[in-house]
């Protein structure tokens, strides 16, 4: 019966932390350097676990079994959202790199071959996703060239060559090689603490939309602009933001969630009213129906508020089929002004 060595497991998920720590937790975008290093270091205790490591050419870390015959394929992700969990993601690594150590440390199982990977860019700084969906052929070289940074707009293939990527061919998925594909992943909505339990199975992977508002008003001054002739683009997002949290409630299936985790105006300043101001709303759902709303409510918003929004763009680039009515509605009414 294989072992699991618990203390080399943990000694693994802290050592990876160091890259990029940050108080309690680890800031490790995709491609930046620590995360780069923590790839490398990544590879390395593969290679001394038996597996054949390759960092392929958008950052993935896959550790192939030397061994034939049916394989399992383990992982998940390493790099990080901006000051994440030190769990999110490496856990399921780890586990997987642990699990093909145990496997080959006992003589019963040291036949069975265990491929980990650690996909690049789950966390969307290039993206979203650009690891697993390079693995199966879903994006191209071309979408590669085009990815640019969520932040500072730099270019993925500039963040590669930094890499020492630039020349690593792409690897993507094998025919026949394996059985299946297991990923454990840290609990993060506090559920299983709540009901007092260790494990839960993963019974659906939500859907994501998500939109970038921008308001357009009139920039001016603050000590010598009244207020009634004010066109104030942050008041105008503000009533927005309050209006979806109110409003969404009511739409709402039992897993919905939406945040809006992203709020600037610009210029910024103290003394200045805002000219523009943008926020970043994004919800997920399990069920289709639920995220199925159409776009309509770009021209809703465009046509009811007076300091509106300019321009959406969804980072969602699939055509959206028609929505139900009542999400519609409801974004009718989240747009009108009071
Ligand atoms: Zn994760």
């Amino acid at each position: 019966m294989p072992r699991i060595n618990g203390e080399r497991l943990l000694g693994d998920l802290r050592r990876i932390a160091d890259f990029g720590r940050y108080q309690t937790g680890v800031h490790r975008p995709h491609l930046s350097p620590q995360d780069v290093e923590s790839r490398r270091w990544l590879a390395n205790r593969m290679k001394e676990a038996g597996l054949e490591p390759v960092i392929d050419g958008v950052g993935n870390v896959i550790g192939r079994s030397p061994k034939s015959g049916p394989r399992l394929l383990m992982g998940s992700h390493t790099d990080t959202q901006p000051r994440g969990g030190w769990l999110d993601g490496v856990m399921g690594v780890i586990y997987g790199l642990e699990v093909a150590r145990a496997l080959a440390e006992d003589p019963d199982t040291a036949h069975l071959a265990v491929d980990v990977a650690s996909w690049a860019d789950e966390e969307g700084h290039w993206g979203g996703m650009i690891g697993s969906k390079s693995f199966i052929g879903r994006i191209t070289d071309a979408d590669i060239d085009a990815a640019r940074h969520r932040d500072d707009g730099s270019k993925m293939r500039d963040a590669l060559k930094a890499a020492g990527l630039e020349n690593a061919p792409r690897i993507e998925l094998e025919d026949g090689r394996y059985r299946c594909y297991l990923e454990a992943h840290i609990e993060q909505g506090g559920l299983l603490e709540a009901s007092d339990k260790k494990i839960g199975v993963v019974t659906a992977i939500v859907g994501i939309y998500q939109y970038r508002l921008t308001f357009s008003g009139i920039q001016n001054h603050a000590g010598t602009t009244p207020m009634p002739i004010r066109k104030d683009a942050g008041v105008a997002m503000m009533r927005l933001y309050s209006e979806v949290m109110d409003k969404f409630p009511a739409l709402a299936g039992p897993r919905s969630v939406w945040t809006v985790g992203k709020l600037s105006v610009e210029p910024g300043a103290p003394a200045i009213i805002p000219g523009k101001a943008e926020m970043v709303l994004q919800f997920r759902d399990a069920d289709p129906a639920v995220l199925q709303c159409r776009h309509r409510w770009r021209s809703d918003c465009s046509t009811r508020s007076t300091t509106r929004p300019r321009s959406t763009r969804p980072a969602c680039t699939r055509a959206c089929p028609p929505g139900p009515a009542t999400m519609r509605r409801s974004w009718r009414s989240v747009c009108r002004r009071p």
